[in-house]
């Protein structure tokens, strides 16, 4: 407990915020920003505009839950944070915690904590309007080429589960786009939303088939034994949810795609 006088001592310097978050060690580093995991190329989700800012789902809860945890947007640093280097920026601490369609997974669990979860959402494929061929999964098998990223969820079902595709797996979904765009593979694959977000930016030139074939729980990763944080992030979570603006981030991103708003997934306890 910091004595009362202390505290008005420093409320007269204008310092006794600082000091006290650091006192209870909710400072992430010691130049008072937070750094934040993110995908820069997700349209929807989490994008970087031309003129440097980010916008997208992801990136509105990123910073409500920086809000509350004490970080106004212009003290955030942003990483990027590809499919297959997440748990990496997380055990090097190179990040406090990461949005980025990240699905909780046990195998991710060894190595990674989680908060939330904070979206459902399910694997899906995208194909390009005037193609016919593929209308689920039941049709995947003929050699069909479908992109994926290195270290996904979706890469790792197909390879399983349907070992008559053909997969290619890229760094990034913006590049599946591009060679799906181009006619170099014949279906992209990852998470409805993910898909609908492209598909959203290109009106006419992709559409999504079938049904989504697993339930993907977007968690925000943190670093293993952070419990401090990661209460802090569910509470911040459970927040956004109550209060209208997880719902309004939602239909603000998605509203475009198409997507009604769902219901956002029960938080887990720890
Ligand atoms: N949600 C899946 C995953 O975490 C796919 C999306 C992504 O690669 O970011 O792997």
């Amino acid at each position: 407990m910091v004595p009362r006088w202390l505290t008005r001592a420093l409320t007269a310097a204008g310092t006794a915020v600082a000091v006290l978050s650091a006192l209870a060690g909710c400072t992430a580093h010691d130049s008072g920003t937070i750094t934040v995991g993110v995908k820069f190329d997700q349209p929807g989700l989490s994008i970087k505009k031309p003129d440097g800012t980010l916008s997208g789902f992801d990136v509105d809860v990123a910073r409500y839950v920086a809000g509350r945890l004490g970080y106004p947007p212009d003290r955030i640093t942003w990483i990027e944070a590809p499919s297959g280097q997440r748990e990496m920026l997380l055990r090097n601490g190179q990040v406090d915690y990461i949005v980025a369609s990240y699905s909780i997974t046990d195998a991710r669990r060894q190595r990674v904590d989680f908060a939330g979860p904070y979206l459902r959402t399910g694997q899906s494929l995208l194909v390009r309007a005037d193609h016919d061929d593929i209308t689920g999964t039941a049709s995947l098998q003929n050699h069909k080429k479908l992109c994926s990223v290195s270290g996904s969820t979706p890469a790792q079902r197909i390879k399983d589960r349907y070992p008559g595709v053909q997969l290619q797996r890229y760094d990034t979904y913006a590049a599946c786009i591009e060679a799906l765009r181009n006619g170099a593979i014949d279906a992209v694959t990852t998470d409805d939303v993910i898909l609908a977000g492209f598909a959203a930016q290109s009106p006419g030139a992709f559409k999504l088939v079938g049904e989504p074939f697993s339930t993907e729980l977007y968690g925000i990763g943190l670093k293993k034994g952070r419990d401090g944080l990661r209460d802090r992030i569910n509470s911040a979570i459970a927040e956004m949810e109550n209060d209208g603006a997880w719902r309004t981030a939602f239909l603000a991103n998605f509203g475009a795609a198409g997507i009604s708003v769902p219901a956002p997934p029960p938080i887990e306890q720890p």
